[in-house]
């Protein structure tokens, strides 16, 4: 909880103080907070959280289990019954109205505790500066005077004041409603300024679009000018999915249809067979009760939430709900190349430098290795250009390399990066010597649509190269690392020779066989140069990296692919998914990935360029027929996912960067990075993978297909025996035996009881081996297709022929009606268990060790409904209520029997199907 506090710095006009006055006014400094300080603050202010947005009252939810229009038919059958004085009727269908709004109001609350764990799973993170260390941390342990650092995509964590930036660009939308971004700088503004003109301010919530800053926290949590119009950002929606609104739409159509039949099934009874007026309102009232599928709601979301459960344990955390069901469909995927299909464990393996191509020793991150030329090891010392290399690597970097307790080697910021530190390491160089004697006045950080990096050096060493205009305070240097094709645009002169000199004019060709020769290879290329200049400003800006650089190296970083992918791929192809690569990074880099992958062979790689120069029909036939697209930039997803989709497919993107958000929006399923994604990618997905690995998109695919049917079989299993239970009420009518053969008590216990503990097994149902063998379902299709329509007439037909044949039988034998009726009852619910097993796959056979016994949950409900028979028809209470009277051992077996016609008859219209050939089509429906 937060804690007021009236010296609470948040009321302060911040945005009229400089920066000076902000330190000074929250005992901050550039180094930032102690951890000790932190603490105190926290525990002062508070996390920096939201309260949770007021959820409807347990007490609203409990009522609006109530609104559906199969319970108020229920409802309604409970006054005819209490007009007609059967108040034990009339009792338990109150009850089960009651137990019906409890046990969706209980699965509803299990539903959202899920979807609420999950939502924790996304909390949103921040980058600090603490006791001069840069470090990432969970954004709610944010204090007052907290030194935080903004990048493009990160949502800013709590309210700052900024004491420095670059080109930084905000988008306020989520506060002001502005949608054009706007741009920030640390100045004071005046104190009336209105919020959205407060440019030394960035707000909670407000998204970085564009550029760098560092600002001090002046409020957290509630305090925030979020926090004052307090709604909650990074949320989960918990909406209804197509299908569930499907079932919805089925509802009411369903309780239209009960409505015609009762009133018909009233008439034919009363003034055709002559049955006594009172008689035959009980009738319409068991038909009312047994037509009307109780449970499937509840089991519905049952099925969905462990579907989204299970996801989120193979790394993918659905965010909005329907996505689970669209995954099921999917049929293009466009993957990021770097880290989703790749490792991202990024080796330097070649160094293209004055006219030599040396190799480079090691794997990973460890920094042990060698440079060797032509199988011989070289001496760095008779290299300067290598050494100068390592030098601008490592310098015009942001990564950092580090060694954990296990004496793992691991990487913090872009693994590129990481691996040029490696490459420095191993050159002998130590950042912190480097840092000292070189340290960086300024820089252009590397964002993908410009495709190069830039820092601006001083050397404070004294041994100053080849130029003069050092003063007492050191040369100025300028070094940029980019895409080669970028940095050769920079490039004036190269170094021709081992030694560093002398320097000539830039042969573009050489250096351009030189890329595509590494390149082929896999290896991702960078290029890397530098000048002895200072800026024109005072700042670093685009135009001092335009021109006059030297061209110094090529470096060639490996990046394999992950086995996992490899695999993930291969699946998705025997899906019937096509998977496209859409990458950043050179074209020959991306082909030769691209063919490990076993995606895009024989074919050419479209460049981003290319595609924006295509109109939207070449690129729709451009979009589907290629699989690889190299040097593309966020923009280029937008137009393939829309070429894709205008083609009919449905199509699941990925994506991390903040410009990368509106493709994720307009994919069929956007999938963002959950670990180098930033918090715009993961607004915009529906889905996000927390390990970043297309084998988890895969997996989710399977997941969501898994789900899809598991709906399709407890549909399948549910209905049938509210189909049963009606026809066999009709059946008594028709045949004038003046007597119902079930009870509306009874006919509750099966739908409400039985079914729908039975039909909880089909929650835990895997997905079958084949469902990754199946080509997509085609969107839209309806779940409730003719073949469904048909299964459940001939499941319902078999079933009221046991139950009503049973019932028949005894009553004709002489039993007394409730006897009868005891038989009907466990003849329908042996009926039902059977069938269960028989539910579990749709075309597949059940007649197999694995198709009987594979689902373990689905034996746990069938003993304990078993049980509850047992219960029904021997225990007193029970007698007294249903009317039950004990069973004989021939009787047992003549119910067995029942089930058995139903399990058979079911077996055998599976086979048919299969036999015939119509399996593999009516399974994508
Ligand atoms: P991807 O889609 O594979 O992630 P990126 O957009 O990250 O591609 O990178 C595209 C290109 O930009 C790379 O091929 C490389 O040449 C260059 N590049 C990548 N990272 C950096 C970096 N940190 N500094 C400079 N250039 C980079
Ligand atoms: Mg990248």
């Amino acid at each position: 909880m937060m804690h007021r506090d009236d010296n609470a710095p948040q009321s302060r006009p911040w945005h009229t103080f400089p920066v000076e006055k902000t330190q000074l006014e929250l005992q901050t400094g550039p180094d930032g907070l102690s951890d000790t300080e932190v603490q105190s603050r926290l525990t002062r202010y508070g996390p920096n959280r939201l309260a949770e947005p007021a959820r409807r009252g347990p007490l609203m939810r409990l009522l609006s289990q109530f609104h559906n229009v199969l319970l108020y038919a229920m409802m309604g059958a409970a006054v005819i019954t209490a007009l007609l004085g059967h108040w034990l009727d009339t009792a338990v269908l109150m009850a089960a109205v009651v137990v019906n709004a409890l046990i969706g109001f209980i699965q509803e609350g299990k539903a959202e505790a899920a979807l609420a764990a999950i939502r924790g799973m996304l909390a949103p993170h921040a980058t600090v500066v603490r006791a001069g260390k840069r470090s990432e941390i969970d954004a709610t342990t944010l204090a007052p005077g907290d030194v935080v650092v903004l990048a493009s995509g990160d949502r800013v964590p709590a309210d700052l004041r900024l004491i420095a930036s670059r080109e930084l660009r905000v988008d306020e939308a989520a506060l002001t409603g502005e949608s054009e971004p706007v741009q920030k700088e640390p100045t004071t503004v005046k104190e009336d300024a209105a919020l959205g003109d407060r440019w030394c301010m960035a707000y909670a919530g407000t998204v970085v679009v564009y550029g760098q800053a560092t600002g001090i926290v002046v409020a957290t949590g509630a305090h925030t000018e979020l926090g004052r119009i307090n709604h909650l950002l990074t949320d989960v929606d918990s909406g209804t999915t197509p299908l569930l609104r499907q079932i919805d739409r089925f509802g009411h159509g369903l309780a239209g249809a009960i409505a015609v039949v009762a009133v018909l099934t009233f008439l034919l009874g009363w003034l055709w067979r002559g049955e006594p007026v009172g008689e035959m309102f009980l009738v319409v009232v068991a038909l009312v009760a047994s037509a009307i599928p109780e449970g499937l709601p509840a089991i519905m979301t049952v099925i969905l939430a462990r579907g989204v459960q299970r996801m989120a344990r193979e790394k993918a955390i659905v965010r909005r709900l329907p996505a689970v069901e669209t995954l099921g469909s999917v049929t293009v995927i466009c993957s990021d190349k770097t880290g989703t299909l790749t490792r991202n464990e990024m080796t330097v393996q070649r160094v293209v430098a004055a006219g030599h191509v040396y190799d480079v020793s090691g794997a990973g991150y460890v920094p042990e290795g060698h440079f060797s030329l032509d199988g011989a090891d070289v001496d760095l010392h008779g290299h300067p250009e290598l050494a100068l290399t390592a030098r601008v690597g490592e310098l015009c970097n942001d990564a950092r390399l580090l060694q954990d307790a296990e004496g793992h080697w691991r990487i913090e910021g872009d693994p590129t990066e990481g691996a040029l530190l490696v490459l420095g390491a191993k050159a002998g160089l130590t950042r912190d010597a480097l840092q000292a004697h070189w340290p960086r006045l300024d820089a252009i950080p590397f964002e993908s649509q410009h495709r190069f990096m830039a820092t601006y050096h001083l050397d404070k060493s004294g041994n100053a190269g080849d130029s003069d205009d050092s003063n007492g305070s050191g040369t100025p240097w300028i070094f940029v690392k980019g895409a080669p094709e970028r940095i050769f645009e920079m490039c004036r002169t190269q170094i021709v020779a081992p030694g560093g000199q002398p320097r000539a004019p830039l042969d573009v060709d050489y250096w351009r066989r030189m890329v595509t020769d590494t390149a082929a290879q896999g290896l991702r290329v960078l290029g890397l140069a530098y000048k002895q200049a200072k800026p024109a400003g005072e700042r670093l800006e685009f135009s001092d990296v335009e021109d006059g650089f030297t061209l110094l190296a090529l470096v060639g970083i490996i990046d394999p692919p992950r086995p996992e992918a490899i695999a993930a791929v291969a699946e998705c192809h025997r899906a019937g998914i096509r998977v496209k690569m859409i990458t950043g990074d050179h074209a020959e880099t991306a082909k030769a990935i691209g063919a490990q992958l076993d995606i895009g062979i024989g074919k050419p790689a479209v460049t981003g360029a290319e595609v924006a120069l295509m109109d939207d029909a070449e690129l729709r036939r451009v979009a589907l027929d290629i699989d690889v697209f190299a040097r593309a930039s966020p923009e280029h997803k937008l137009r393939l996912v829309q070429a894709l989709q205008d083609d009919g497919q449905v199509v699941a993107m990925t994506g991390d960067g903040v410009n990368d958000a509106p493709a994720l929006k307009r994919a069929d399923v956007g999938v963002a990075m959950g670990f180098k994604g930033t918090e715009a990618a993961k607004e915009a997905a529906d889905i996000v993978l927390t390990d970043d690995n297309f084998a988890s998109i895969a997996k989710a695919v399977r997941q969501g297909r898994g789900v899809y049917d598991n709906l399709k079989k407890f549909i399948l299993f549910m209905l049938p025996t509210n189909g049963g239970e009606a026809l066999v009420v009709i059946a008594g009518v028709m045949l004038s035996l003046g007597v119902v053969a079930l009870t509306p008590a009874q006919v509750l216990w099966i739908n409400m009881v039985t079914s729908s503990t039975l039909g909880i097994a089909l929650a835990f149902e895997r997905a079958e081996p084949g469902i990754m063998a199946r080509t997509p379902r085609p969107p839209g299709a309806s779940l409730l297709s003719w073949f469904f329509v048909w299964r459940v007439t001939l499941v319902s037909i078999l079933m009221m022929i046991g139950t009503f044949g049973l019932f028949y039988l005894e009553w004709r034998n002489g039993a007394s009606a409730d006897a009868a009726r005891t038989m009907a009852v466990n003849a329908l619910v042996m009926a039902e268990m059977f069938y269960l097993i028989s539910s579990r796959s749709i075309f597949a056979t059940s007649l197999s060790w694995q198709g009987l016994f594979g689902n373990r949950i689905a034996l746990i409900t069938i003993a304990a409904c078993l049980a509850l028979q047992l219960f029904y028809t021997y225990v007193p209470f029970m007698q007294a209520t249903f009317g039950s009277s004990p069973l004989n051992a021939r009787e047992w077996l003549e119910v067995l029997g029942a089930g058995l016609l139903v399990f058979f008859g079911a077996e055998l219209e599976k086979w048919v199907v299969r036999r015939a050939g119509w399996a593999e089509r009516l399974a994508v429906q």
